[in-house]
């Protein structure tokens, strides 16, 4: 059987969860299951003692309830007043420990879901990060059923698998009618599965209790694994039906997919509640975590307002706020926005502007780009044309136009003889005399500055941005940033601009601008070249060019509330030690005989 754990929640306190998960430990115990209990969190009593004798467990009582506080008070307050920190982590670790030994581990709660274990984080929030399934224990008496209903709705609203309902009689009563027919009717309007009915229990026999609760239980549906029939299916859907980008699908048919199915914080979590490092940050786009709460609640408020409206012809709220901030804090001089939906298009936006605002001027024949050996700028043909990398290039070589590659001095793979600082010296000077002797054909060039993210994390020498923006500056050549990657505080500042103190005359910007949530892009360019584009529309020189979801308010919301995460935590600034730390850690792979080199700038990496 795959581990996994269930957790056992109230609708109420006092409701008698404890005995409840002392009695479906027996019913499983019975049938030869190999159950593990936790009760993470304990505020007086001693119900995780009771739990693990009664339930013969060997493992040490820290490790099936790391946190107990002694007055009987909501968790939050408990352990404030006993300054105690739960640390959420601590909890993970100890399930985590737990389910490789069990088959099932049930996981008691405290209190009902929306119990606080702190002011911002709630039992619910533990049954996500746990990834477990629940269980609802319920009155029978008259009003569980708006209790019984109000649980069931937070935990659909959260997202969290039910698996039923068990009814508790906490008190020897008389049934009426509403013992008589609740169940029923709480199973048909909360369209839930009754797992069964404990009966008042006088004393705590096993035996005796297992005899007389095995018939009124349905034991059976704990022991499904729904999320290992959930992990079967998708797998074989997603190699039915899903061809995968930059991948051999012979080779990934031949492989068990990971199907990722949730995320927290760093974390991953797979279809079977494996979690993983979210090392890429899912392809350096995820800056503040997974399921950050002020995300998702920025973009839970904007799909109550509006989800989406075109900028063509229109505008909307969001757009308009984020330009601003945009605009705000780019460098200097970049005062126009204009949206689209990925990396790709935020360079197709710039190559297009670049060619076209010497067009409109009249300079018809200033029409070539000029590009980084080794550069990647995205996967549409326009950007597949400025990228330098052969593999993922060469087979369009008769679909995309023709440009100029420069060398780059890349030093690992510098030519035999070639230095610092003289090869860096020596590409400055190729592209002064390639830009002295064409400047009149060449409409802009365009690097990925700083670092040269998917040819393998190449951090440029220092200075060479700053020339290389001299350059263009006294050959009237637009410099294009794609900052795609480097945006958004990965290299240690906001944009890698920063390093140098430049600003391009384009900025492209895409992956971690939401913050990892939604797909938003945005080309930023300046008065000058806009106003290139301001004439007659007789004349035909409007920027023809707008994608269907340009502008998206849910995008454009969840991108203002990434911003406001960076000020509101000084996110900036919070990085540097990180940084530091970061470079300290790598320090141990230098001296690996099969480690070629190590190279950093901020939270980018690259180990050859
Ligand atoms: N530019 C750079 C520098 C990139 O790294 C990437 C993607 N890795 C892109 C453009 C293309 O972005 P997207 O995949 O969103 O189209």
């Amino acid at each position: 059987m795959n581990n996994k754990g269930i957790f056992i929640t109230g609708t109420d306190t006092d409701i008698g969860k404890t005995t409840a998960t002392l009695v479906l430990g027996w019913l499983l115990q019975d049938r030869g299951v190999n159950v593990g209990i936790m009760k993470p969190v304990q505020c007086a009593g001693n119900d995780a003692e009771f739990l693990k004798r009664s339930l013969k467990i060997d493992d040490v009582i820290e490790k099936i309830n790391p946190y107990f506080a002694k007055e009987p008070l909501s968790p939050h307050l408990a352990f404030q007043r006993q300054k105690t920190q739960i640390n959420i982590d601590k909890i993970i670790d100890s399930f985590e420990h737990l389910k490789k030994k069990y088959d099932i581990v049930l996981v008691e709660g405290a209190g009902g879901l929306l119990a606080p274990l702190k002011e911002d984080y709630f039992i619910a929030d533990l049954v996500k990060d746990l990834n477990c399934e629940l269980i609802i224990i319920a009155r029978l008496g008259l009003g569980t059923i708006n209790h019984t209903l109000l649980t069931l709705q937070q935990a659909r609203d959260r997202g969290i698998p039910i698996k039923g309902i068990l009814f508790n009689e906490i008190k020897k009563a008389k049934h009426g009618i509403p013992e008589k027919t609740n169940p029923d009717i709480i199973e048909k309007i909360g369209a839930v599965p009754i797992l069964g009915f404990i009966p008042y229990l006088k004393r705590f026999d096993q035996k005796e209790i297992t005899k007389a609760c095995r018939p009124l239980i349905d034991v059976k549906s704990l022991m499904k694994n729904s999320f290992k029939d959930k992990a079967g299916r998708l797998a074989r859907w997603d190699q039915k039906y899903v061809w995968h980008p930059f991948t051999q699908m012979k080779d990934w048919l031949n492989q068990e997919p990971l199907v990722i199915d949730e995320a927290q914080g760093n974390y991953l979590i797979d279809t079977q509640g494996n979690r993983y490092l979210d090392g890429i940050s899912s392809l350096w786009v995820n800056l503040h975590g997974h399921r950050k709460r002020e995300m998702d609640q920025a973009i839970k408020s904007q799909i109550d307002k509006m989800s989406h409206s075109t900028l063509l012809g229109l505008s909307n709220t969001p757009a308009i706020e984020l330009a601003k901030r945009l605009v705000d804090i780019a460098p200097r001089g970049l005062e126009k926005v204009f949206y689209s939906d990925n990396g790709s298009t935020a360079v197709e936006v710039a190559l297009k502007i670049a060619y076209q605002y010497w067009q409109n001027k009249g300079k018809k024949k200033k029409t070539k780009i000029v590009h980084l050996a080794n550069s990647y700028h995205g996967d549409t043909l326009g950007s597949v044309s400025v990228g330098g990398i052969d593999l993922f290039h060469k087979v369009y070589r008769k679909l995309i136009f023709k440009t100029i590659a420069v060398e780059f001095p890349d030093f690992y793979r510098a030519p035999k003889g070639k230095t610092y600082p003289h090869y860096t010296e020596e590409c400055l000077k190729c592209l002064e005399n390639l830009f002295k002797e064409s400047h009149a054909t060449i409409a802009a060039f365009i690097v990925e500055p700083i670092v040269q993210a998917a040819a393998g994390m190449i951090v440029w020498p220092h200075g060479l941005l700053k020339k290389m923006r001299e350059l263009c500056t006294r050959y009237d050549i637009f410099l294009i940033a794609d900052e795609v990657a480097t945006g958004f505080g990965r290299t240690g500042k906001m944009f890698a601009c920063e390093h140098e103190g430049i600003a391009p005359d384009f900025l492209c910007l895409a992956k971690g601008m939401t913050g990892g949530y939604l797909p938003l892009a945005a080309t930023l360019t300046t008065k000058r070249i806009f106003d290139g584009f301001l004439f007659d529309y007789q004349e035909q020189k409007t920027f023809f060019h707008g994608h269907t979801y340009t502008g998206n308010p849910l995008a454009c919301a969840a991108a203002l509330a990434s911003l406001d995460i960076f000020e509101k935590e000084r996110i900036l600034a919070v990085l540097q030690p990180k940084i530091k730390f970061l470079a300290e850690k790598l320090k141990m792979f230098y001296n690996l005989r099969h480690v070629g080199q190590v190279r950093q700038k901020g939270f980018m990496v690259g180990i050859e």
